[in-house]
């Protein structure tokens, strides 16, 4: 059995590798209207693959044009679509949902090719792309309005749930398949039509899975993909024919888009940047604890918003929780993600890895203790990778820019303070709050944690706090702008309007 699973994996391997390959140094396409179309741009982005230095193919920078084309397609398509009943809405999804199960090994691949994160991790990513699409097959019943009767004598209320029109994503480069989902499945499955934007440094995920959309025949419009930066992104906002942005990204970017998309009065959900706070008491179970953490820090090499960006080692855990962090990240297992067992990938690209190395430098530079450098790593047979291996500062101070910015790397940064109101003062003097967790063996700890601290994701004896696709995917201060998130109940009632409706027959 264990044979046949891995001839089937060497299988599906090189078709995935004959996929991207055969995309070597092409520009990838939009899909607009239920086609694919060559972008008419002559401005490209390479994209690369993080851990071999390869070319795997190029990103064109759409035009206004061609966006306007896509917003066509998705007015024309969403009349007909919300007319569609909801069952049969729903059955589209899951005809996709199989399909992306199906490719599952296939996709996770691409995934870690364009993007560098280990196999493992974007297998993980792609049970949540499949899961936010089940999720989302329960429209009928996410979509369910509700009434009263009676409000007046014989006059009965009710409200509808029903859908506004085009919407749009703007997505990140850390999660390629996943991020697009948290979105256009409750879109879709509520009646509106559907435009992604892809990060342009790794859009090669989101083509694969528009190829299998197409496949299992979705009407044309409804859902579309434009490939670019800034000018597509403005041409969505600025349009009288769109509705709503989800935004994923960072801070920097996020603000200025949701003040664009409020003066065109756009709805917006704009899920930006963090700097994670990991708050560890005297009490922890240190061994759960340390495995919590390793994963934390470094899945995904750091680039995740729900990663950890600070330990707050109270009191007496400190030496014991700094020994076992170095002694657990000097184990852990650096290499290209496709090779099974490696624990940790390259940075994506070139450009985050000397973001990554500035900051290790800026530590030392400010009077952190250097534990583990990650600097210079060898990974033999990928000297073009972008990798920096895990690295560990302690005596770290809070103003210090290892602890107050997003390193978006494998860095653990460890601050040592008294108890937990420090601990608390600590984390509320950052701007992010996008999750924090506390690890305890006191109920009443975990409780006064999760009252008081002000973050959107909380996490008790949990390093990564990543909601299921029923939960909003929450966050707040600087991390999130808007008041409906990604994901469940909040993404219906982000893409449905509450129409009220009163009668009286007489
Ligand atoms: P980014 O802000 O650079 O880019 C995000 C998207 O915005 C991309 O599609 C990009 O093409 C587009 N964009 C960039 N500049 C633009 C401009 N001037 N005008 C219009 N569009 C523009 O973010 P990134 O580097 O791709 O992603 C990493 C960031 O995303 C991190 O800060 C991370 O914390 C954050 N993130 C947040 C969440 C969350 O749920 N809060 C999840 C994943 C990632």
């Amino acid at each position: 059995m264990l044979r046949k699973n891995q001839i089937e994996r060497e299988r599906r391997t090189d078709s995935a590798k004959r996929e991207v390959n055969a995309l070597a140094g092409q520009v990838v396409k939009n899909y607009i209207n239920g086609r694919w179309v060559e972008s008419k741009s002559k401005e490209t982005q390479d994209i690369i693959n993080p851990a071999t230095g390869e070319l795997l193919a190029k990103t064109p920078m759409s035009t206004a044009e061609e966006t306007k084309a896509a917003i066509e397609a998705a007015k024309q398509a969403f009349d007909r679509w919300r007319r569609t009943p909801v069952f049969t809405r729903v059955r589209y999804l899951n005809r996709i949902r199989d399909a992306f199960e199906n490719h599952f090994e296939e996709l996770s691949e691409i995934l870690t090719k364009e993007q560098g994160k280990a196999i493992d991790e974007a297998r993980g990513e792609y049970r949540r792309t499949i899961e936010n699409i089940e999720c989302a097959m329960s429209a009928p019943s996410l979509q369910m309005g509700y009434n009263t009767e009676d409000i007046a004598a014989g006059i009965d209320e009710m409200v509808i749930k029903q859908p506004l029109g085009v919407f749009f994503c703007v997505a990140p480069f850390n999660f390629p398949g996943m991020v697009p989902t948290w979105f256009w499945p409750f879109a879709v499955a509520t009646g509106n039509t559907y435009i992604v934007k892809p990060s342009p440094q790794v859009p090669m995920s989101q083509v694969r899975q528009f190829e299998l959309i197409h496949e299992i025949g979705l009407p044309k419009g409804v859902l579309n993909m434009v490939n670019g930066g800034p000018e597509v992104v403005n041409t969505l906002i600025e349009s009288p024919d769109t509705i709503g942005m989800s935004f994923v990204g960072s801070t920097r970017v996020g603000k200025l888009l949701y003040k664009k998309t409020a003066e065109h009065g756009k709805r917006a959900q704009v899920q930006a940047g963090a700097k994670n706070f990991l708050t560890i008491m005297p009490d922890a179970d240190l061994e759960r604890t340390v495995a919590a953490l390793l994963t934390s820090f470094y899945g995904c090499a750091g680039q995740r918003c729900l990663a950890g960006g600070v330990v707050l080692a109270v009191g007496d855990i400190h030496e014991p929780l700094r020994d076992a962090l170095v002694e657990g990240s000097k184990a852990l297992k650096v290499g290209y993600g496709l090779e099974e067992g490696v624990q940790m990938g390259p940075l994506a690209s070139k450009q985050g890895m000397e973001n990554v190395l500035k900051y290790i430098e800026s530590g030392v530079k400010e009077g952190a203790e250097l534990l583990l450098d990650g600097r210079g790593i060898k990974v033999p047979g990928y000297e073009k990778g972008c990798f920096v291996g895990p690295t560990v500062f302690d005596k770290v101070t809070p103003e210090m820019k290892i602890a107050s910015e997003e390193i978006f790397g494998p860095v653990i940064s460890i601050i040592h303070v008294k108890n937990l109101d420090e601990a608390i003062d600590i984390i509320h003097a950052n701007p992010y709050g996008n999750a924090s967790s506390v690890f305890t063996s006191s109920g009443a700890t975990a409780r006064e944690y999760q009252y008081r601290v002000k973050a959107g994701n909380i996490g008790v004896n949990i390093g990564v706090v990543a909601p299921i696709a029923t939960f909003p995917f929450s966050g707040m201060k600087d991390s999130f702008f808007g008041d409906l998130h990604g994901q469940g109940k909040d993404a219906v009632d982000f893409f449905t309007e509450n129409k009220v409706v009163v009668t009286r027959w007489f």
